[in-house]
């Protein structure tokens, strides 16, 4: 094995949903930066993990740029649930009639040349096997590749893993899950599905709501064996596996929550080999079942199914701020806000520099799923709502795109990144599209649903009628 060495002066573990904004913006800014990964396509869930349907556009700086960039080509296209809330679609939320459905295809070609015009070097097919340190500080990251052994060495890391494998590596600090309990969301495989007639399924769908009739029949005949009804809460995530779809961009095609497999940690190997075939012996059997007794599916094939099992959350690498449960529901902004918590393309509150930044270690920042946020905070025990969970693709964005930027000033400013000031790094932020003026929210959230309720209405029903049931379970006073 030959043994390599590389310097940028900003590395970006992972290139997936936040680390592809996180490069894009650090070289847009001149820094020479290089993202790396561990696949040989960019995109993380949003491409491989064939998430391809967004429940609502991203309206801010580089997401906003991606998904007008895939709309350009004809690949992506506002798809509504139809009818809306329609009982065995997976997107329950009003808002989700923005759903944008997207070629994850498509996707993977067009952030690919996103990121070399903003002149990011990659280095793809490379596994990060951990942090290079120098007592607390990160400076740089071990990759395993075809080629050997690697330092890819850097004077500002960011760890867009997900998993926050560099951070875990460093020694920094973490806590498992979006809860103060530690429980971690279900693993789901995402499936595309082809040779489908909605039509069928919608008439069919007027006699047999959430297909309730064949499901039962099915479970008698022993055809469903890893059905479990749909939970209401957000206890491991909203419970499947009632077979849930969603339109996608091409008219006989639909995205399908294959398998759920829940009680499993995707930084434990045992349990993600043990996940993978759980998965896909779940999905298959629903399959077999929609195909058997649902009009519409008879022809139903699998086009693709998720380059890995979906890990929906794993550790969260505890910040110099973390954002809880109660600033959600209080809609909280930070005087130090960077980036935001997006629902229905509107922020619906803020999340400021320090969940970013290790509490103790230097050289690294944190984006994307494994940054320093506990929405299910102690005040509210485990019991989380749609709207709390902090994980939906525009926010992620977001969160790549505050990380790679703070990455590049404080390079530029040769300060740690806990010493920049927050204050230019939000300036930035504004010129790039990345934050919004108080005028530009206002106008975002008054945006009519079908309902006829603004975005800003709908949201404040829903937060009221979360702290209404926290309430209830004397969780929130
Ligand atoms: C099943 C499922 C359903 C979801 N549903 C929705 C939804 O309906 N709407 C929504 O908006 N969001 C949804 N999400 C959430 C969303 O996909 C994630 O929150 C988002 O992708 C997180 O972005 P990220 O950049 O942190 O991680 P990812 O997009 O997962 O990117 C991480 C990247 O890091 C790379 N990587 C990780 N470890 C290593 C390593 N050691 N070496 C090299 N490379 C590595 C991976 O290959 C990947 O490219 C869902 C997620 C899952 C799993």
């Amino acid at each position: 094995m030959r043994f390599g060495h590389t310097k940028a002066q900003v590395v970006v573990a992972g290139g997936g949903v936040a680390g592809c904004a996180a490069a894009i913006a650090a070289a847009r800014l001149g820094l020479d930066t290089i993202l790396v990964d561990q696949y040989g396509f960019l995109g993380g869930m949003f491409t491989g993990g064939n998430m391809t349907v967004l429940n609502s556009p991203p309206t801010a700086g580089i997401g906003k740029e991606i998904v007008d960039a895939l709309a350009a080509t004809g690949d992506a296209k506002r798809c509504p649930d139809d009818p809306p809330n329609y009982p065995i679609f997976h997107y329950h939320s009003e808002y989700c009639t923005m759903n944008v459905a997207y070629d994850a295809e498509m996707a993977k070609i067009v952030l690919h040349r996103l990121v070399r015009e903003s002149g990011a070097r990659l280095l793809l097919h490379s596994f990060i096997t951990g942090a290079v340190t120098d007592k607390d500080t990160v400076r740089g990251i071990t990759v395993a590749n075809k080629s050997g052994q690697q330092i890819v060495e850097g004077q500002v890391t960011i760890d867009a893993t997900a998993d926050a494998d560099v951070a875990a590596s460093a020694g920094a600090a973490f806590r498992k899950g979006q809860t103060d309990k530690q429980i971690l969301f279900a693993m789901t495989t995402l499936v595309r599905l082809s040779h489908i007639h909605w039509p069928s399924i919608s008439e069919y769908s007027k006699s047999d709501p959430g297909l309730d009739r064949a499901i039962a029949k099915a479970i008698a005949r022993g055809d469903l064996p890893f059905y479990k009804p749909r939970r209401q809460d957000m206890t491991n995530y909203w419970g499947h596996a009632r077979p849930e779809l969603s339109h996608l961009v091409y008219e006989d095609e639909a995205l399908f929550w294959g398998g759920t497999v829940e009680g499993v940690d995707g930084t434990d190997i045992a349990d993600l080999t043990r996940a993978e075939g759980e998965a896909r012996e779940q999905l298959i059997s629903e399959l077999t079942f929609l195909r058997k007794d649902i009009p519409g599916f008879q022809k139903a094939k699998i086009e693709s199914s998720s380059v890995s099992i979906g890990v929906r959350d794993t550790r969260h690498v505890i910040g110099v701020s973390t954002l809880t449960g109660a600033d959600i529901l209080e809609r909280r902004s930070f005087k130090d806000e960077v980036a935001y918590n997006m629902k229905g393309g509107v922020p619906v509150n803020g999340l400021p520099y320090g969940c970013f930044v290790p509490q103790k270690t230097d050289g690294l920042l944190m984006s994307g799923n494994c940054i320093s946020v506990i929405p299910g905070s102690t005040e509210m025990g485990s019991h989380l709502g749609s709207f709390n969970n902090l994980k939906d693709i525009p926010t992620m964005w977001t969160t790549g795109e505050a990380a790679g930027t703070a990455a590049a000033l404080a390079v530029r400013a040769n300060v740690a990144p806990r010493a920049l000031d927050a204050e230019a790094l939000r300036e930035q932020l504004f010129r790039q599209g990345a934050l919004f003026s108080p005028e530009k929210v206002r106008e975002l959230e008054s945006a009519r649903l079908p309902s006829g309720r603004t975005i800003r209405e709908y949201y404040d029903d829903e937060l009221t009628s979360m702290k209404h049931h926290w309430r209830s379970m004397g969780e929130w006073s």
